[in-house]
């Protein structure tokens, strides 16, 4: 796997393998990798014939308050771990290559609606850092495919989006959430759970396994569903258990409007707190 930093390096790389005639997918991560990330990988094998991954943790997607210094950087590991999963290019820009005039004079993609609740609501500016540097890197890398997690279930549906309604031609691969036995959604930031944390954080999955059960058996029982009471049981239930619910919602699948009676194509979308620890997890229940 070749490693490059410099923007004429990586598209001197594409350039080159479109003029033998060969696909390109692509993996954009913040790095600190693992095997959620590595899945991303799996997949986009399956749909081109050469990967490009990216790590850049991204300025613009992180607020005021949130720690972008102390995000975990594992470079040399990350490495190993995209080799071993045949990676053919990773690209690693540093910031100022990404916004040579820093973050206020720079332009901005936002993806209206979508972006707006939940993450959206609890991280203000999040979704448009996310859209701004997935436009970006799909500019620079121009892959066929990219391939992105279901855990950051809110995420994939925004970028859906942009991809719609920008008329970018390229094609997005949702991908499963890999988690731990537990349960537990695999992710950077569980690095920042204690042991005593990592035992209760389970709690997330396992409530949002419980809401999708009790959605499912009223339907089949053709009872009506009171969505916004079970989400909150569920929320009580993760509370209980000593995490701190920021946001849990029963959604439309693909809109992710509060769900209705008649939607049958669910998402239960859900952040909670665990310690230093913001989780994120999320359930798709179709109903018919
Ligand atoms: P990040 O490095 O956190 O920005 O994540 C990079 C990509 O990996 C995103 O598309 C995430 O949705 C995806 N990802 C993160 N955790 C998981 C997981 N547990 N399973 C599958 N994909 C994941």
């Amino acid at each position: 796997m070749k490693t490059v930093s410099q923007i004429s390096e990586l598209r001197a790389q594409v350039k080159t393998w479109r003029q033998q005639g060969l696909t390109v997918a692509f993996v954009p991560t913040m790095g600190n990798l693992h095997a959620g990330h590595i899945s991303l990988v799996a997949e986009a094998h399956k749909h081109a014939d050469k990967i490009v991954a990216s790590i850049f943790v991204n300025p613009m997607q992180f607020g005021v308050n949130e720690d972008i210094e102390n995000y975990p950087r594992t470079m040399i590991n990350d490495q190993q771990k995209l080799t071993a999963a045949g990676t053919d290019l990773l690209f690693t820009p540093s910031p100022d290559i990404i916004y040579p005039k820093g973050l206020a004079k720079q332009s901005f993609v936002e993806v209206p609606n979508i972006s707006d609740g939940y993450c959206g609501e609890s991280r203000p500016g999040h979704f448009r850092g996310v859209a701004t540097i997935v436009c970006k890197l799909f500019n620079l890398v121009q892959p066929d495919v990219a391939c992105f997690g279901l855990k950051d279930y809110q995420q994939v549906q925004v970028i859906q989006r942009m991809v719609v309604d920008l008329s970018m031609p390229i094609t997005i691969m949702p991908v499963a959430t890999i988690r731990e036995e537990s349960g537990l959604a695999l992710s950077s930031r569980n690095g920042y759970l204690t042991a005593e944390e990592k035992a209760i954080a389970p709690a997330l999955h396992q409530s949002l396994h419980w809401l999708g059960e009790q959605i499912s058996a009223g339907y089949a029982q053709q009872d009506s569903i009171d969505f916004i009471g079970l989400a909150k049981q569920a929320a009580k239930t993760i509370n209980d258990a000593g995490l701190h619910t920021d946001y849990l919602h029963v959604c439309h699948a693909q809109t992710l409007q509060p769900a209705s009676e008649d939607d049958t194509q669910l998402v239960i979308l859900a952040a909670a707190h665990c310690g230093k620890a913001r989780l994120i997890d999320n359930l798709q229940v179709k109903l018919a």
